[in-house]
């Protein structure tokens, strides 16, 4: 047994405090993940500071035509909100595609964003982990890593993020509102987590005593198509191989808009700026699209049991893309 303090605070202000003066303290949202790792050992915060029913649970429209989201909002009250339904049909497929529904009505959209990565020796206290326990190692390198990343590693962790929801709100050019001992600011959410480079203990920019407060959307381009589609070993209950958010406008049969990020390829959710700009004008065809394709995955430094990732990245990306481009396809 490991002793714990628990507390339910009633506003933002005073989670932040308590989080402030209690180095070991950690916020509880839904606790799907938390309680599982502290299950696990993996985490032992000697304090839960409960804000799952802080007023951080409403959906908003923004005056200037986009979205706010609320960090407590449940998974499921997100994926049938009917303005997520109508402006931001990706963000409902992304988020029905996590998890299953008990999880989904517990889930947080803050702790969604938060968890952390699936990767087995993470979960597993007698292995070493230098997310873990930074300085023992990375045993998956040598060890299992199929599911792990091919973008974005260091030698210190390949580990990957396991959201389905980020990926999308990063294809939606999100922000991410926090609150701290300093004050409120705002994070593009693609620059929110963070690549392990020498410290892949830190998961994302979030302070010690920060709370995710809100996630915030633009509207979404004018006649624009989308999609979320996720590859998984089993068709429910099961997180990403890869995953694909896409979003397509053309103006006379050439590419105008577009926006692609990848899930479950590296420690982040993977925006692909540079087949983006090697897509902007240029007609939507299966060779166009995978020489952009070529282009975006030459960084990638798999591993030998992963190295698949890439060509279903590719051909995931060839095919969703093509579909959206197609009148005839409905969506
Ligand atoms: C069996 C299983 C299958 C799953 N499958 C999927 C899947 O396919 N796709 C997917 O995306 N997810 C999946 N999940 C993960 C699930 O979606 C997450 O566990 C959930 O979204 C976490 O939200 P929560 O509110 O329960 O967070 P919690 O468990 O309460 O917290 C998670 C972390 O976030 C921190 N935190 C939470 N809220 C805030 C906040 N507002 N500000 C600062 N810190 C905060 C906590 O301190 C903690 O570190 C699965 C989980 C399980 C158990
Ligand atoms: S990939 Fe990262 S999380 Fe997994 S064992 Fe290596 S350091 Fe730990």
């Amino acid at each position: 047994m490991m002793p714990f303090g628990y507390t339910r605070p009633a506003d933002v202000a005073s989670a932040v405090a308590l989080l402030a003066a209690h180095p070991g303290a950690l916020a509880l949202a839904g606790g799907t993940n938390l309680v599982d790792l502290m299950k696990l050992g993996v985490e032992r915060p000697a304090l839960l500071v409960d804000i799952a029913r802080l007023p951080l649970d409403r959906i908003e429209a923004t005056p200037a035509g986009g979205l706010r989201i609320g960090a407590t909002v449940r998974n499921s009250d997100l994926a049938a909100h009917p303005l997520v339904r109508e402006r931001y049909p990706l963000l409902a497929e992304a988020v029905l595609a996590g998890a299953s529904g008990q999880l989904r009505n517990a889930a947080t959209t803050g702790g969604n964003l938060l968890q952390r990565t699936r990767c087995l020796y993470f979960q597993d206290v007698s292995k070493p982990c230098n997310k873990r326990r930074p300085g023992t190692g990375c045993p998956a390198r040598t060890g299992v890593h199929r599911d792990l990343g091919v973008l974005g590693t260091s030698e210190h962790c390949v580990a990957t993020h396991p959201s389905d929801l980020a990926v999308a709100l990063v294809a939606l050019d999100a922000t991410v509102r926090l609150t701290g001992p300093d004050g409120d600011r705002t994070f593009p959410l693609a620059a929110f987590h963070r690549l392990p480079g020498d410290s892949p203990e830190r998961d994302t920019e979030l302070g010690p005593a920060e709370l995710v407060t809100a996630v915030e959307l633009p509207p979404p381009p004018a006649g624009a198509r989308s999609v979320y589609r996720k590859v998984r070993d089993r068709a429910s209950f099961a997180f990403a191989t890869c995953s694909l958010a896409a979003l397509l406008t053309l103006r006379d049969g050439r590419v105008d808009t577009v926006r692609l990020a990848f899930g479950a390829l590296a420690p982040r959710p993977w925006r692909a700026l540079t087949a983006e700009a090697a897509l902007h004008g240029q007609p939507a065809t299966p060779e166009v699209i995978g020489r952009a394709l070529a282009a975006e995955l030459a960084a990638a430094r798999p591993l030998p049991d992963n190295a698949f990732k890439l060509t279903l990245a590719r051909r995931l990306a060839v095919r969703e893309l093509v579909r959206l481009a197609d009148p005839q396809e409905h969506r």
